[in-house]
């Protein structure tokens, strides 16, 4: 009953986004049908208006849409940063900003190629440009945001399906049975999005930097150096003064899976010759405080200097991941509450230490 509500809903939306604002006929998703992992209820997407007609998109929780977004709204056009973990999130978020704004979806950025940052690209038709550094398209192009990060998030999702489903039978107090249900049934929804789910890479590349003079604004695609990933490329608005970060920072510590530690550091120093008031990051709210700069790069630099040291010692990763000791950073990162970091982390490390690293 409740699988049909869903449905009936999503069928309302899909509607609603067929009509055209008065006077206007926006380039809409409607022609096309909802890509699989669309069965959820409500609006998938929260705008938070950060300076007049810059907004930073995140989920409300009613469908996965793994990164945060931004949406930059033009005189006659809008333009995405991310289009999120998989064709069903784009597309939500897609018929969402044109009922927010009824003016057409015309380029995307991808700021790198990580899964929930670039699995909706193929959401979108090819008249919109979906713009990302040429490392993030050869990444996507060869499997790479299917790869070990992309398992490691999404690889352990059937056991747990199969887990709670268990769990729904053997239970029989009614309001928590209820409340798995929801869990079981947004956890299939969002499994149905990735399965099968065929990667495209941006249709538009860069390799420094890119500026597009479009809809009355100055839109400035810049890279700085290898990060979080070899290509991650941030978005600047100067007249705004405005930074649209992805995950190279993040008021958080950032996944590290695929970085380039040392390095991440240089690229970060860059940013702080940009001149702006707001950070909009691809996880986390957005924030003014330009020292959490000095505070991931302090964080970079130790743990690589660390996790070297452990290697030289000879230890495996799994060891030096449970013996690093990052504690005195969690003043800045109160996430870590104590020794040890993730095993991803210094797996890649230890790759990039061993010259192994992909
Ligand atoms: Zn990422």
């Amino acid at each position: 009953m409740r699988y049909l509500a869903a449905l009936l809903l999503c069928l309302v939306v899909w509607t609603c986004a067929e009509l055209p604002e008065a006077g206007q006929e926006p380039e809409g998703s409607a022609e096309t049908p909802l890509p699989p992992g669309s069965l959820y209820e409500g609006p998938a997407f929260e705008f938070e208006e950060v300076v007049p007609g810059v907004f930073h998109a995140r989920g409300t929780g009613a469908l996965n849409v793994g990164s945060h977004g931004a949406v930059v709204v033009n005189d006659d056009h809008v333009l995405l940063v991310e289009s999120h973990i998989s064709p069903a999130a784009a597309r939500a978020a897609w018929d969402e900003v044109m009922e927010l704004t009824g003016k057409p979806l015309r380029y995307v950025v991808n700021t790198h190629f990580h899964f929930d940052h670039a699995h909706g690209n193929s959401a979108y038709p090819d008249e919109v440009q979906v713009i990302g550094h040429e490392f993030t398209r050869e990444m996507i192009e060869n499997g790479g945001s299917m790869g070990r990060s992309w398992e490691n998030f999404v690889g352990g999702i059937p056991d747990q399906i199969t887990e709670l489903a268990d769990l729904v039978m053997r239970t029989d107090i009614e309001e928590e049975r209820l409340e798995l249900e929801d869990r079981l049934a947004f956890l299939e929804n969002y499994y149905a999005s990735q399965e099968g789910l065929e990667p495209e890479s941006p249709n538009t590349t860069l390799s420094e930097r890119m500026t597009l003079f479009a809809g009355g604004r100055e839109m400035r695609i810049l890279f700085f150096g290898r990060g979080h990933t070899g290509g991650d490329v941030v978005v600047h608005l100067p007249a705004e003064r405005v930074l649209i970060s992805g995950d190279l920072l993040l008021p958080r510590l950032p996944f590290m899976g695929d970085g380039y530690p040392g390095e991440w550091a240089e690229t970060l120093e860059h940013l702080k010759g940009l001149e702006f008031d707001w950070i909009l990051p691809g996880h986390g709210d957005p924030f003014q405080d330009r020292e959490r700069i000095d505070h991931l790069q302090a964080y970079l630099r130790d743990f690589e200097e660390r996790a070297t040291a452990l290697h030289a010692q000879g230890l495996s990763y799994q060891e030096a991941a449970l013996r690093i000791d990052m504690t005195d950073h969690a003043d800045n990162y109160p996430q870590i509450i104590g020794p040890g970091v993730v095993e991803i982390a210094m797996q890649r490390m230890f790759e990039l230490l061993d010259g192994t690293a992909g």
